[in-house]
């Protein structure tokens, strides 16, 4: 856990590595937001980040956003990263901006069931295993068309893109394959058209790698440690 000051310190750094890559990779800045992942930190941490301008967090445990969400001002966006039980999806409210987990259908077809309920739609990203890592969620690239292809069928559930996790120990050329691959994919995927699919976000790149992302497109960039400090 960082301190106020290096939090906020952190952060101006982590934007100017943000410009850095946009600069290197010629692209328009305002196509990514950073996402400050603040799971397992206390509130006053992410208060800091907040006075430093950051709106945008995510957090990867229902029961500790439910917990930390009413500490800070209601102008905070909430995203959920982590795989997402389908016990918890009862728990979730319209403060969620973006889930980006969705990896089976059990959990579409939650999801949509709460949502009819609530008269809510879900904003939602796919997760995709692009490492093919056994460790990690998310569908194998080529079972994205299929799961696609359901979307449809679930009015309350919609999909703006895919997330994915990059692959731990690998060298920098290794992560930025991952990333293309998962930018192709979505290049490929984009022209189909499927009613409730919209794939616009690239959700990749973490603090190790949130450069590499950029350089291949990332729309969304989920920073913790490097912001936060190592996680208590
Ligand atoms: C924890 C987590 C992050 C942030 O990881 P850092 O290495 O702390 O930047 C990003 N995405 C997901 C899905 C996570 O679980």
């Amino acid at each position: 856990m960082l301190t106020k000051a290096s939090i906020t310190q952190s952060i101006v750094e982590v934007h100017l590595r943000i410009d850095q890559a946009v600069a290197r990779s010629k692209r328009d800045p305002s196509t990514i937001r950073l996402l400050a992942v603040s799971k397992n930190q206390p509130v006053s941490s992410l208060e800091e980040a907040y006075q430093t301008g950051q709106r945008a967090f995510a957090e990867n445990r229902v029961q500790e956003w439910l917990e930390k969400a009413p500490s800070l001002p209601n102008d905070c966006e909430w995203h959920l990263v982590g795989s997402l039980q389908t016990n918890k999806v009862k728990y979730l409210d319209q403060n969620v901006a973006l889930i980006h987990s969705l990896d089976r259908l059990s959990l579409l077809e939650t999801l949509n069931a709460q949502g009819e309920r609530h008269n809510r739609i879900w904003r939602t990203l796919v997760q995709v295993n692009i490492a093919g890592d056994p460790a990690k969620a998310g569908l194998k690239p080529e079972e994205a068309p299929d799961f696609l292809d359901s979307v449809g069928d679930y009015p309350y559930v919609r999909v703006e893109g895919f997330m994915t996790i990059g692959a731990l120990g690998v060298g920098t050329e290794e992560t930025k394959g991952f990333f293309r691959e998962l930018r192709g994919l979505r290049d490929t995927l984009k022209s189909r058209k499927w009613p409730g699919v919209d794939l616009r976000e690239l959700s990749m790149g973490m603090s190790q790698d949130f450069e590499l992302a950029i350089e291949e497109g990332a729309t969304l960039i989920r920073v913790g440690r490097r912001i936060f400090g190592e996680r208590g």
